[in-house]
């Protein structure tokens, strides 16, 4: 059976970073992924609202690691694991492969969570996989172009959005849906925001929550905080809030960004080592990362909860580098892992954002804006990535264009909720 010094699960941020590292120190590993590409998730609502094109946030990750010589790329998803004799399997095409490691680094990432009613998943969008922004993208491209020659109550419906979820991705797709209608299509639409908590954006607290809901609400957002989706048909949303009262909205696209929960890998994960997982699948993985009493496998990024640190890119790729130091003896085994936490930061439209780098230093408005402008270029991964964005940036944001629209998609055609609800 074929071994490998280091074998990473999965292309997103922590295996990245995880990867990166090794090579530091020549290290060979193997990569597997489930998907080609390393996703730049935080931008995917770009792509879903056509500001960016799909390839200028999810470039092929082979190409990514083409200057590691030490880097052996696999398309493949990771199907189990023989945690007491070190092997994986992986399938791709059906054909199943397995591999001994000398260490593991797995970063398999989460999915959207839809608290026990999956009915969900299949009347509305999510924004997980760059399939899914197409996928979003090109309904929104729909509604749009269906209402331009639709009677006044057709356009109501066909213009309406309801986004479920205000943590940073439901208040950047409403900010942007808003934002496209007005200075792209030129057209009235109706865009609510659901949230459970009593505030949008919880992580942010106080004021910035507060100047948030300002933003959007001036906007034209309906903002129903406090308030539950108990049901979704087609065309329409049930809600309730605290009190107990009841309100159908109609609405033909529903946008679901509310809750992550690790399944597949972490799964298969906890059964093979006996590691315990919290109630949305995550692995309870120790102070340095590794996964119940096994010393190879770490686990880390979004498939793990380690001191409440949050879901966030920067968690996965500090994890990813403290991983890779161990393996490469730049830190002792058993070191434990400690998160940096540079801030946070959420957009609401052009020129309004809130940044909070700790309790006391944090940024609203035009300058908050800028601070992530720059910071999402600094992390876009290559250099003709960086470019691009920019040239696609300032098309949608001085001008009033949407490059990514412009994009040939080669995603699903858009299911209508009703065709979904028919099948
Ligand atoms: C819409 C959206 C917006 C976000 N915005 C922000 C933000 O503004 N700031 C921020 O810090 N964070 C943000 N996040 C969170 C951030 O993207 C995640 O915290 C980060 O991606 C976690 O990295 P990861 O490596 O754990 O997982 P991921 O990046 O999700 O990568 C998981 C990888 O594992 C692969 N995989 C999964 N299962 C298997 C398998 N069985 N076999 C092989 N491969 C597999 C997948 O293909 C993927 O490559 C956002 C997330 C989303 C979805």
């Amino acid at each position: 059976m074929e071994h490998a010094d280091v074998v990473i699960v999965g292309s997103g941020f922590g295996g990245l970073a995880a990867a990166k590292q090794l090579a530091k120190s020549g290290i060979n590993y193997v990569l597997i992924s489930s998907t080609r590409e390393h996703l730049f998730q935080p931008l995917l609502y770009q792509v879903a609202t056509g500001v960016l094109a799909s390839q200028e946030i999810a470039p092929p990750i082979a190409s990514v690691l083409r200057r590691h010589k030490e880097a052996d790329v696999r398309l493949g998803k990771v199907v189990a694991i023989d945690a007491d004799n070190a092997v994986l399997t992986y399938e791709h095409d059906g054909a199943h492969t397995q591999i001994r490691y000398g260490s593991l680094i797995a970063a398999t990432g989460a999915s959207q969570s839809y608290f026990g009613r999956d009915d969900f998943a299949d009347k509305t969008f999510s924004l997980k996989t760059i399939d899914d922004a197409k996928l979003l993208r090109a309904q929104i491209e729909r509604v749009f172009t269906e209402a331009e020659d639709a009677d006044a109550e057709t356009r109501k419906r066909l213009l309406s959005f309801v986004v479920v979820g205000a943590g940073a991705t439901g208040v950047e797709v409403a900010g942007q849906l808003k934002e496209l209608a007005k200075r792209h299509y030129h057209q009235e639409v109706s865009v609510t925001l659901v949230e459970g908590a009593g505030e949008v954006l919880p992580p942010f607290g106080g004021g910035l929550s507060e100047y948030a809901k300002a933003s959007l609400t001036s906007s034209g957002v309906e903002v129903l905080l406090g308030t539950f989706v108990t049901d979704i048909e087609f065309g329409k949303v049930t809600v309730k809030d605290k009190q107990g009262i009841e309100r159908r909205i109609a609405a033909e696209t529903v946008v679901w960004s509310a809750g992550v929960q690790a399944g597949g890998f972490a799964q298969i994960l906890a059964e093979a080592t006996g590691c315990e997982t919290d109630r949305a699948g995550r692995l309870l993985i120790n102070p340095d990362l590794t996964v119940g009493g096994h010393a190879d496998i770490y686990a880390i990024g979004d498939m793990t909860s380690l001191n409440r640190y949050p879901g966030q890119s920067p968690v996965a790729m500090q994890e990813g580098r403290h991983a890779a130091d161990i393996i490469r003896r730049k830190k002792l085994p058993g070191t434990p892992f400690e998160y940096w936490d540079k801030g946070s930061m959420a957009v609401i439209s052009r020129f309004s954002a809130v940044v909070k780098l700790n309790e006391h230093i944090t940024f609203r408005g035009v300058i908050a804006w800028f601070m992530w402008l720059a910071v999402h270029l600094l992390y876009l991964v290559g250099f003709r990535n960086r470019f691009a964005a920019v040239a696609s940036w300032l098309i949608a944001f001085i001008g009033t264009g949407r490059p990514g629209f412009d994009e040939v998609d080669t995603a699903r055609d858009p299911v209508r909720i009703s065709e979904r609800d028919a099948a």
